[in-house]
């Protein structure tokens, strides 16, 4: 949400602007430059400048467009502290699977902020996965315990294994275990785990929070999934899948156990994980923290080895245009950018 402070305090350059040309990073080139430390540098980096109300994310619009059962929308913001102004646009389209195309489809466009001026176009599907594991995997480098030794994820589709791969990097993991309501797709994570060489096992979701340090939820459920009375003390959990009106993972009661952590209090406690706990009245907008306070150093993060963390990452179009800004920025170093002019 737009700060109080800001527009007018930022400095614009009055160089005269060098016509760089139009960037233009395909998918195919966003897979081959933005690793999974890249995007957890971007994703970390904006989380902070959110806080510091340096960046701020413009209302977001979301809308079913009537054809082919589409949900289609913009995700915008201005990150003054990386220059970065632009828009995610895309959606949902369910029948995608049968053309061979994935049912989320999205493009970042990126502006200079100094002119206005259109600067790079680039693939936002890989991204989306990218930025969306980078979240949780700042959670868990900023709030899990650094004794952790068991990985829990609830959840097996196409996210689970960019939120398995960047997970696994925060702590020193000896196990991962997981559960998701379609057992069938749990193969996809093994094979990730087994790759890793790291030991994997599908559980009972009622044994799941009993062994786990930290769980991911990365699923499209709209009903609790994990129970309060299964977590043990300490555990760190990353709500992921929860981004829209209606959807949730967890047990409210959870969340009123734990102490509360996300990427943006206005989205946490309308479309995501938050929503259900706020409407009960089992807790209120202000015990939810936004992450880049603790990554600042203003808030000081976990307490205890007996505290539950849960982090509510929603998914801020911030993210979506500090890992496209990596990327244009990679691309056009490596010389793997196309440039057009208009
Ligand atoms: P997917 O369709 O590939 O996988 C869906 C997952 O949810 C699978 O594990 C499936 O078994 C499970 N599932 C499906 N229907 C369910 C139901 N009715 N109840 C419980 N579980 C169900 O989707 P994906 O791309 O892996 O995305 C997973 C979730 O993450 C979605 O809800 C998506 O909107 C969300 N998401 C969030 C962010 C963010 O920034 N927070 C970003 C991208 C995706």
């Amino acid at each position: 949400m737009a700060p109080s402070i800001s527009a007018a305090t930022s400095a614009v350059s009055n160089q005269p602007s060098v016509d760089k040309g139009i960037s233009i990073v395909s998918e195919a080139t966003c897979e081959a430059v933005v690793g999974r430390a890249d995007a957890f540098t971007a994703v970390e980096n904006v989380f902070a400048a959110m806080a510091r109300g340096d960046a701020y994310n413009f209302p977001v619009v979301r809308e079913a467009i009537g054809h082919a059962d589409a949900l289609y929308g913009f995700k915008s913001g201005f990150d003054r502290a990386g220059m970065t102004l632009g828009v995610k646009s895309g959606g949902y389209w369910p029948g995608n699977v049968v053309k061979n195309l994935t049912n989320h489809q999205s493009t970042v466009i990126l502006f200079d902020p100094d002119t206005g001026k259109l600067k790079s176009i680039v693939g936002g599907n890989y991204l989306t996965a990218v930025r969306t594991a980078a979240s949780s995997a700042v959670s868990i480098a900023h709030l899990a315990r650094k004794d952790a030794k068991v990985l829990a994820m609830v959840g097996a589709g196409h996210q689970s294994t960019f939120q398995l791969r960047a997970a696994v990097e925060q702590r020193n993991f000896e196990k991962v275990i997981a559960w998701n309501p379609h057992p069938e797709y749990l193969p996809r994570l093994a094979k990730v785990c087994e790759e890793l060489g790291l030991p994997f096992k599908s559980v009972e979701r009622e044994q799941l929070g009993a062994e786990a340090d930290v769980i991911i939820t990365i699923t499209s459920a709209f009903e609790p999934l994990i129970m309060k009375e299964w977590i043990k003390p300490g555990t760190h959990i990353a709500c992921m899948g929860t981004d829209t009106k209606g959807k949730q993972e967890v047990d409210p009661a959870l969340l009123a156990a734990a102490t509360l952590f996300t990427d943006e209090v206005e989205q946490s406690i309308t479309i995501g994980e938050a929503q259900h706990a706020v409407t009960s009245g089992a807790i209120k907008a202000e015990d939810i923290t936004p992450i880049g306070e603790v990554i600042n150093g203003t808030h000081s993060g976990r307490t205890s080895d007996e505290e539950i963390t849960l982090f509510d990452g929603t998914g801020v179009g911030l993210q979506d245009l500090a890992v496209a800004s990596a990327a244009a920025r990679l691309a056009d170093e490596k010389g793997l950018s196309n440039q057009i002019n208009l």
